[in-house]
């Protein structure tokens, strides 16, 4: 599925993106933030939890109808990390050894986002760490949400 924010050439080959998100009714507002370089996570307008991944319904109080995105700062802290030697996929083969990074966000520290950290040496990478969202166009059409040191 094509999305406005995610419009990716027919000749693309598997070597020239990463897995390439598929988004969803539920996922599409998120997928349409990063293209507009803002990170949105869903929030319930009646108790104030954010939740994520996106979900049709409030996990704290059940509501359905009161849900909707809410731009966060894109700051947070390393909450784990692991250096990804094997590529799993042809994008990734010149691109190992990488990082994934799962950063704890600062208005929600149970909203937790899988990326990578750039420009920084994997060696060196500590939980606890602040970071904040960039980004970046790492294939033509596909914006991700990146993180670096803040
Ligand atoms: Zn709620």
């Amino acid at each position: 599925m094509n999305i406005a924010s995610i419009n990716i050439p027919e000749s693309a080959t598997a070597a020239q993106y990463p897995p390439i998100p598929e988004p969803n009714m539920l996922t599409e507002f998120f997928w349409e933030g990063i293209a507009n370089h803002q990170l949105l996570i869903l929030r319930c307008g009646s108790c104030g939890t954010y939740i994520h991944y996106p979900r049709p319904i409030c996990p704290t109080c059940l509501s359905m109808d009161d849900l909707a995105p809410a731009q966060v700062s894109g700051r947070g802290t390393i909450y784990s990390h692991t250096t990804t030697v094997q590529p799993f996929h042809p994008y990734y083969v010149d691109k190992v050894p990488y990082n994934l990074i799962v950063v704890a966000l600062e208005e929600d520290e149970n909203i937790r986002i899988t990326s990578n950290l750039i420009d920084f040496p994997n060696d060196d990478i500590r939980i606890g760490m602040p970071v904040e969202v960039t980004f970046q166009e790492v294939a033509p059409g596909l914006t991700l949400p990146l993180f670096k040191l803040a």
